[in-house]
Parts: structure tokens; sequence; C-alpha cells
């Protein structure tokens, strides 16, 4: 049987702890996020990585600087091309919209290629609540759903899941014969999701990035999914971000290269699906209705809250696989669609239910690792320090810790008092050491908090400052024992 998956609602502290103890999830972790940060340092180290990483973010910081010009430019074109275009503020209005448009045309099945802008808005259960059949079809996302869990990475959403784990799921669900062979195991769901792709009468996706010269949606798959969910239905939704676009066909490559290389470690993506329009005279294939849906859903927001720079991630996942929080408890612990550093950052201001959001810009070291990954070079330790002087603005902070920040700022700026107050520290911290045999397990609350989950060692006996003088002191005697000339 497979392990439990973490309850996204629980509360935060609940998420982390059911993380931390299980251990088939911090081995499925170890096994993908060391191997794809190895691809990714490769793969950027094979071109000028520095240089790609400046271009991508010279083009981001325009967009976002020219936002609202650039989507008026996309709707434009993709109209013009032929296709509908829809704007949806929040994530009820997306489900309203899809569901309006499967009505329309008749929809019973509907197939989807990976998008998290859907994950964001809960559109699958939308859509099944009206009667309505869906399926994934991208492997990870198609094992998840058997299994009914939600995506756990960006990129990888089965990444919390072992190998036998996902044996087990496919043995249980799809009645495929024990087997740990993934070439086995992909030729199983290749032969279950051929039958549904023949089937669906609408195609669902997200947009890696949209060309606004051209009204081009472009999907950037490995498994053909992508191409399949676009051009077999009778009908194709889009469902994007208003942050997913690009000015040029030449930005998009430039994207497309910082994505992939970023992501899984290649060079290029085995496919790259683009559409411009439905269907035209003399096509082989294509929808015959296509349409976008621009997702807000807080973006805007997040540009005047001043986090703006948030909205240049290209979601390659980077920074997920190369966080020591992520690397211990994973995707679900967060409790959002969105998870690793860029989720700390975007979940908290991004329109979507996630319990304890507040908790999430806490849930780093501020080591800058995802920084150093990062193909757009987003100051995600920053914004994450930005989150909590909000948070600490807007009188969310706890009273112990508004008292205990004055407290530090008095001790750091006397020198008089930063001693006293270490030697306070010392006696006392040594004191209760000495009471439970040498480091410290129990501190009354608020304090508990740390003692709950480790212990507490105790201060220095004596501060640098005394180590200092005594040893100089002694160098001293020492140099004088020398220098003394032997008495006649
Ligand atoms: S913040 Fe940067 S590293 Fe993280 S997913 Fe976005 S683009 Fe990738």
């Amino acid at each position: 049987m497979t392990t439990s998956v973490i309850d996204l609602h629980a509360p935060y502290k609940e998420r982390v702890a059911d993380a931390l103890n299980n251990k088939h999830l911090k081995t499925a972790l170890n096994r993908s996020t060391v191997r794809m940060s190895a691809q990714r340092i490769s793969a950027m180290g094979a071109v000028d990585g520095q240089t790609l990483r400046n271009q991508v973010r010279q083009m981001k910081e325009h967009v976002i600087a020219n936002l609202p010009d650039l989507l008026e430019q996309l709707e434009s074109n993709i109209q013009a091309n032929g296709g509908q275009v829809h704007w949806a503020q929040d994530g009820a209005e997306v489900n309203r919209i899809v569901l309006e448009i499967a009505r329309k045309a008749n929809v019973q099945k509907v197939i989807k290629s990976k998008s998290m802008a859907t994950e964001e808005v809960h559109l699958n259960d939308a859509l099944e609540a009206a009667g309505m059949q869906v399926v994934e079809t991208d492997l990870g996302e198609y094992i998840i759903q058997l299994n009914h869990e939600p995506p756990s990475h960006i990129v990888a959403p089965v990444i919390h899941r072992r190998l036998e784990d996902i044996a087990q799921i496919m043995q249980d669900k799809l009645d495929m014969p024990p087997t740990l062979d993934p070439e086995v195991m992909c030729a199983v769901a290749r032969v279950k999701l051929r039958e549904e792709f023949l089937k669906a009468d609408m195609g669902v996706s997200g947009c890696n990035f949209a060309i606004a010269e051209t009204g081009t949606i472009c999907t950037v798959t490995n498994e053909g999914n992508g191409r399949m969910t676009s051009g077999m239905p009778r009908v194709y939704v889009v469902i994007m971000g208003i942050e997913k676009i690009v000015p040029t066909p030449e930005d998009a490559f430039l994207q497309y290269q910082a994505l992939c290389r970023s992501a899984t470690g290649q060079n290029f993506s085995v496919y790259l699906s683009m559409t411009s329009s439905p269907r035209q005279p003399g096509d082989a294939d294509g929808p015959e209705e296509f349409h976008v849906v621009l997702l807000d859903n807080g973006r805007t927001d997040m540009l005047e809250k001043g986090y703006g720079e948030a909205l240049m991630c290209i979601r390659c996942g980077a920074c997920l696989n190369v966080c020591p929080v992520y690397r211990e408890i994973g995707g679900h612990a967060y409790g959002s669609t969105y998870s690793g550093p860029i989720g700390a950052v975007i979940s908290p201001i991004l329109h979507t239910d996630v319990t304890n959001s507040e908790k999430l810009p806490h849930a780093s070291t501020l080591c800058g690792a995802c920084r150093e990954a990062c193909p757009v070079k987003i100051d995600l330790p920053r914004l994450l320090l930005d989150l909590r002087s909000d948070q600490v603005q807007a009188e969310q902070g706890s009273w112990f810790d508004k008292v205990a920040m004055q407290g530090f700022v008095q001790t750091m700026t006397s020198r008089a008092r930063y001693e006293n107050a270490g030697k306070l520290a010392s006696v006392g911290s040594n004191l209760l050491a000495g009471l439970t045999g040498g480091n410290i397990k129990f501190m009354p609350p608020p304090l508990t908090a740390w003692t709950n989950s480790r212990n507490f060692p105790p201060f220095a006996k004596h501060s640098f400052r005394e180590l200092w003088q005594e040893r100089t002191s002694r160098r001293k005697e020492i140099s004088g024992e020398r220098t003394t000339p032997p008495a006649p």
C-alpha cells in the first residue's frame, strides 16, 4: 500500500510534522531534487548561463513594466486569428467561463495537459461537479489523479512518490502486473491515455508563454500530450496567468531555453506546441474552437503591493529543487498549489485558500540558494523578508516578536547592555542546561516553540572578548619571560 498523503488543510505545523515523519517522502525527494539540480547546473554550464539569465531577466522586466499593453496586443492578435479571449478576475470566474464554453459545446469528456493555473482555481472539481469526466494526460499528473492527490512540484507533480509507490498505484488502479520497469509502466499508461485522447470533446491546458506579437500560445512538454490536448478535441481552452506573456517570438525562444535548461536540464524539450488559431480551411487537424482565459486572481495585487518581481517567474521549479526546506518537507506541506521559495512568496498574495499562508514566508532559511538557481535572478530571499516585514507592519507579528526585537535593538546599541546581557544569558542558560544534563531541553512559552523540536545549547561560559583578553595577557606574560635577560 502507498503511504498516505499530507492533509493540505491541516494546520501548517501539522503538515510539516507529517512530512518530516514520512520516510518514503524523504527518499523520493532526495532521489529527484538532487538529480534535477545537477542536471540544471550541467545544462546552464553548457552555455553562457549568466548571459542567458541576464537576458531573460531584462526581457521579463520589460514585460512587467508593459503588462497591460502586451495583454491587449495579445488579445487583439488572438481575436484577429479567429480565437476568443476571456478575462477572469478570480478562480470562480475562470470556472464559470470554462463551464459555459463546455456546456455550449455539449462536452462530456475533458482531457488536460499539465497546468498549475487550473490547479490554482480547482477547475477539475468544477468540471466534475457539472458531470463531466476530466482526465489528466501528463504522466505524473495522471498518476496523482489516479491516487486522488494534488501535485507537489511545479514541473514534477509526482515527485513526492518513489518509483515503488507509483508502481503500486498503477497496480491498484490500472491492473498493471507487478513491475518496477519504467518503460513497461509508461506503456501501460500510454495505452489507457490514447483511448481518452480519442474520445475527448475538449482539451484544456495551461500556457508556458504566449507571444503578444503573434497571438500564439506555447506549451512545453516531453510526452506530446500538450500537442494532443490542443490538436485533437473539438474545443481547446487555455488557462493563462496574465504574467505568462512575452513580446516577440525571439523572446519566446529565449524564455524557452532558460525554462528547459533550468527545469529539466534539457537543451530543448521533446515538444514545443504552438497554437495561434482554431482549425483553418485545409488544416489536417486542430480545434474548431480556440479560447484563451486570462487569469488575474491576485496577480495585479502583487504588482500593486510591490511584489511584481515574483511575476517574472517562468515556473521552472529550480528554486524548489535547491531549497533545503522544500527538500525536507516536499510540496504538500506548504498547503498551496505553489510550493518552495516561489510558492512561499506568491501563495500569501494570490487569491487562493491556503491554511496558515502567513506562515509560508517563514518557511525559509534565507540561505540564498533559490536566488542563485533562478534563471530570472528573482531575489526570493528579499521578497520573503519583505513579506515578513509587511506582517510586522500590519501588526500580524506576535507580541513576543515585537518585545524581543525592541530588546535586541536596545542591547545591540549599548556595549554595557550587550556585555551584561551576555553574562546573564550565560549564567541562566548554563544553570538550565545543568538541570537537564548538557543541553536545554525545555524553555517556558513562547520559547517552547524552539525546544519542542530541538535542544537549545547553553551560551559559552566566557565571552569572546574575555577569552581574547585572557589570551593576550598570557602571550604578554610568555613573551615577557623570554625577553627578560637571565639574572647575572
Ligand atoms: S522563482 Fe525562479 S527558480 Fe523559482 S520557479 Fe520561478 S523562475 Fe524558476
